[in-house]
């Protein structure tokens, strides 16, 4: 039995698992335990406000699944955090972990914070209460959190150090997305972005494309959509012919040079508002009109919900790269499947952030540090194993790649608490 969420994403957490579970032929029992979150912890977040007022927040933390490993997702600060939501993101982290086969569960976190409100201080103050109340459930072998919407590489060497303090010793492998000099990994900035640009490349060999001759058009210029677009052009010779972010899109057929748009982007604040008048060959459109441009590939890398109902008739790439979470709806997805365009769906095509993640743990664990070769050809071993899985998976089902990764990671779940057995 399904339940009534009123979080969209999680309604889609598990409409997917349903529809792979039946695919499977799992029974009733199997599937309520395949939805149903192992942990779900909420915690009072007080801080002292720098005016000296005390202000409570609110934490959640949950784990979704162990089955397979330590449980791993981020954490995000964000004002719209609600319990359910950090349940949804930690059932795709399941997903995720699972169809790119690393030994972790899923699990997320995050508090209902708008951070741009806080000080520094406060900031701090607000990382180290909250994760001291999460001690008693994460750990290097329980729970592994991350950076995630609002959260970046500081904010975890907070989290770190305050673990470090509790416990009276160093553990590497307590949380990623750790600044280099603290036990982060190389490559993992890229990590995300270079996996999308992966799955571009295999997903063009099975449709006959030569990733030198695509025509790329990327939504979303931040830590996945730059990347992914830099890598396409400067590794794979790819013609990235328009781009976006939150103030804009800009098109240009004869395709960008993406040093120039990098360039200007970190001149200005990381955003390319007024591009167009440092490239005048760069037309500015809208982020509307970019998906719908006459591409080979689209990859939409900003954020959920931009090929729905309403475009997806309207869009003329042949390959999609799903970069966000959830960018395509369940309406948008149907008609997409409908009309034969192939997409590459979100829990396999940025996978490399958390596989990168996962590189950082065990060199965490093991006290170790990889070159920056090692994590890429690692990286690549892993995304074109997991994406060849589930292209045969697709196929023998006949069946559209989001369904078979879907197909692929439950299955991989269902098997581990098989043979794992129910305790006690
Ligand atoms: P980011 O904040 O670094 O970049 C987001 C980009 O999207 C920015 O360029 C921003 O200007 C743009 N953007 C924001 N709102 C927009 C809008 N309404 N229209 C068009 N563009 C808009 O974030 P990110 O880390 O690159 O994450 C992007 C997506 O990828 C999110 O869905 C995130 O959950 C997902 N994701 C990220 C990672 C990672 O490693 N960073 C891993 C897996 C999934």
């Amino acid at each position: 039995m399904t339940e009534a969420y009123r979080d969209p994403m999680l309604a889609m957490a598990d409409m997917q698992l349903k529809k792979a579970a039946e695919r499977l032929g799992l029974d009733e029992g199997m599937q309520a335990w395949l939805r149903t979150p192992e942990r779900k912890l909420e915690v009072a977040v007080p801080i002292r406000m720098d005016d000296g007022s005390i202000r409570v927040f609110t934490g959640y933390r949950v784990q979704h699944s162990t089955a397979r490993g330590p449980a791993k997702g981020g954490i995000r600060y964000h004002v719209k955090v609600t319990a359910e939501e950090v349940q949804a993101l930690a059932t795709l982290m399941t997903w995720k972990c699972s169809v790119v086969n690393i030994p972790f569960g899923g699990a997320k976190g995050g508090i209902a914070v708008n951070v741009k409100e806080l000080s520094r201080g406060e900031l701090e103050r607000l990382t180290r209460r909250y994760a001291a109340s999460l001690i008693p459930i994460i750990g290097s072998r329980r729970d592994i959190p991350a950076p995630d919407v609002d959260t970046d590489a500081q904010i975890m060497a907070w989290f770190d150090d305050t673990v470090a303090m509790i416990h009276g010793y160093a553990d590497p492998a307590v949380v990623t997305g750790k600044p280099l000099d603290l036990g982060g990994s190389l490559g993992r900035n890229e990590a995300t972005g270079r996996g999308v640009a992966q799955c571009t490349e295999f997903a063009c060999a099975k449709m006959g494309l030569d990733p030198s001759k695509i025509t790329v058009a990327v939504q979303g210029y931040g830590k996945v959509g730059r990347y992914a677009a830099e890598i396409l052009h400067d590794e794979y010779g790819s013609k990235i012919v328009a781009v976006s972010d939150v103030t804009g899109a800009w098109y240009n057929p004869d395709g960008f040079d993406t040093a120039d748009l990098s360039a200007y982007a970190d001149a200005h604040g990381g955003l390319l508002a007024g591009y167009e008048s440092h490239n005048p060959k760069a037309q500015l459109i809208t982020n509307e009109a970019l998906l719908t441009l006459d591409v080979d590939v689209l990859s939409p890398s900003a954020i959920e919900a931009q090929i729905t109902g309403r475009n997806a008739a309207d869009v003329k790439a042949k390959l999609i790269v799903e970069g966000a979470n959830g960018p395509v709806t369940v309406e948008g997805d149907e008609i997409l499947t409908r009309r034969g365009v192939m997409a590459v769906p979100d829990i396999l095509a940025n996978a490399g952030g958390v596989t990168v993640s996962y590189f950082e743990w065990v060199q965490g664990l093991q006290f170790n540090r990889w070159s920056l070769e090692e994590v890429r050809s690692r990286l690549y071993t892993i995304m074109h194993d997991a994406f060849e899985k589930v292209w045969s998976v697709a196929q023998d089902h006949k069946i559209s790649l989001r369904e078979a990764a879907f197909v692929v990671a439950v299955e991989r779940v269902a098997e581990a608490l098989q043979t794992r057995g129910l305790f006690p």
